[in-house]
């Protein structure tokens, strides 16, 4: 999410989300902080969304709760996605706000102009904004497929056009600013699909994002060409591939489809599989399938399974997981690692220096990706001749100023994540996290000490535990630790009354145990209950 403020109104560019790993025990989603807006909730004039993956636009839900008459700008497809999303959230009413690649836009002190690119997900954007101080061009997710699937290159007259009157400031995709070279075309994974396909004797089953509508219309076209049918399977495939259709995206007839409780009827060499899961998320279809738990579809020795997909950081051994249950379940499994079966969807870094020549803007901001991407762009953008002090890397929480065609870095202020679990928005937060790990680490121990209403301790104390030893093995130990617990008491002359003392003595008489007997430190929960 980023935003851009012209005299006094605030435009968003994208209101993505991200999601948690290891160490985000338990959390959901991960939602950007946007404090800042909610003190000055007029401020808001709308939300510009360059397309429809989860990381520019999985917050608008929460977002449009908060902000609810912000109108949402986006191409077709990206609306439907973000409609479709919705639909499971009935107490939002979006002002959704059609807009067209190429098109030009007076809203409020904003005078927008929308370029299209290739990316990932068909219907992609770059937003050019003028401002009296100049123009300011976002290029959103991007690469420079010269034959993309649907004949929509990146619009590479209009940003020449753009760089001619002159962009002042431009922010770029940059993950892929560390690899050499250029992004080969989505096109060319229809040739290695068609080949991987005549050889397949079983049943063939091909992953990738629900979000990859031209990758999914290339294994349709094969499977057609191959005499299979094809079979949506996993709820966002399932629920995204029929709207892209509907809308003109994604063309194939219905003849050629079968639904998923027909496939168990249909011959194995007749069907192909398009399913979620490609990066081992637990429950996704291929996951089940990998683990012979998948209720409607199961694997047998001669199967083909596809994954034509990236492996995104941190993904990597429920991947592998993945795949090695597949060929457990008797399946050939073709990756990316033995054939061209994916290509990425972010520009390599020859297309960001051909990007740079095109648009020559005077000044610079690397966006997307990590750290290092982003100083791998700004080596880019220097080597083709943006000068170096008009050069800004930027993290979250950074401001920047632009002012008579010069950058400069404003005030900073605290970035934050906000932290989805379950229904809970934002109650969730470091301080949690990092018990939420204890408890992971070193289980609990809950220990019950009866008390009259003088605080004066009037029964042997009870001791608990859960996740520090083995239950089978826990009756001698925790004996002791109440016998242990109980003289503590006693030497502490029960508390004299003070509730709090008992808690820490309870606290450090059986932390100490605890560590004595087993080496660990567990959560030690003191609980008083008052008869
Ligand atoms: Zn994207
Ligand atoms: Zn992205």
């Amino acid at each position: 999410m980023a935003s851009i403020e012209v005299d006094g109104r605030i435009a968003l560019i994208d209101v993505g989300l991200t999601f948690p790993d290891a160490e985000h025990f338990g959390i959901d989603l991960i939602l950007p902080d946007w404090r800042r807006l909610r003190e000055r909730p007029d401020g808001v004039h709308c939300a510009v969304i360059t397309h429809g993956h989860e990381d520019h636009m999985g917050a608008l839900p929460f977002f449009l709760r908060e902000f609810p008459s912000v109108p949402v700008y986006g191409t077709k497809l990206t609306l439907a996605l973000i409609a479709a999303k919705l639909e499971e959230h009935p107490d939002i009413t979006p002002d959704l706000r059609e807009v067209e690649a190429g098109e030009r836009l007076q809203t409020g002190p904003f005078d927008i102009e929308f370029v299209g690119v290739t990316h990932s997900i068909p219907d992609g954007m770059a937003v050019a904004f003028h401002t009296p101080h100049g123009v300011v061009l976002h290029s959103g997710d991007f690469k420079l497929d010269q034959t993309p699937i649907d004949g929509r290159p990146t619009d590479l007259p209009h940003l020449a056009q753009l760089g001619d009157a002159g962009v002042t400031l431009l922010l770029a995709d940059s993950t892929n600013a560390e690899t050499p070279g250029h992004v080969p075309s989505e096109s060319r994974i229809g040739r290695t699909l068609r080949e991987v396909f005549e050889g397949a004797q079983g049943r063939l089953i091909v992953t990738t994002f629900a979000s990859h509508v031209h990758r999914v219309q290339q294994v349709i076209d094969a499977s057609v060409e191959a005499g299979r049918k094809v079979c949506f399977v996993g709820r966002s495939m399932a629920r995204n591939m029929p709207i892209a259709r509907d809308i003109g995206y994604l063309h194939y007839d219905d003849g050629d489809v079968v639904e998923l409780e027909e496939v168990t009827g249909t011959d194995r060499e007749r069907v192909v599989i398009i399913c979620t899961g490609s990066q081992g998320e637990p429950y996704a279809a291929l996951s089940l399938m990998a683990a012979g738990q998948h209720r409607q579809i199961s694997l047998q020795e001669g199967d083909t399974v596809v994954m034509a997909s990236s492996v995104i950081p941190g993904n990597e051994s429920a991947i592998y997981r993945t795949i090695n249950g597949l060929y457990r379940q008797g399946a050939q499994v073709v990756h990316r690692g033995i054939a061209d079966v994916h290509v990425s969807g972010h520009a390599a870094a020859d297309e960001l220096k051909f990007f740079h020549n095109i648009v020559r803007a005077s000044a610079f901001v690397p966006v997307h990706g990590e750290y290092r991407h982003l100083l791998a762009h700004a080596r880019i953008a220097r080597e083709t001749g943006t000068p170096p002090d008009q050069v800004l890397v930027c993290e979250d929480g950074d401001t920047v100023i632009l002012a008579n065609g010069r950058v400069r870095k404003g005030e900073r202020f605290e970035p934050g994540r906000v932290y989805v679990d379950g229904l809970g928005v934002g109650d969730v937060g470091n301080a949690v996290l990092r018990e939420r790990g204890k408890l992971s680490e070193e289980g609990i121990c809950v220990a019950v000490v009866q008390t009259d209403q003088h605080s004066r301790i009037i029964d042997e104390p009870r001791v608990f535990q859960q996740g520090v030893i083995y239950e089978r093995e826990q009756g001698d130990l925790l004996d002791e630790a109440a016998k242990v617990l109980r003289e503590a008491l006693d030497a502490a002359g029960h508390g004299d009354g003070d509730p709090a003392a008992v808690r820490r003595t309870v606290s450090s008489a059986l932390g100490r145990y605890w560590h004595d007997r087993t080496g660990r430190r567990p959560v030690i929960l003191p609980i008083l209950v008052e008869v």
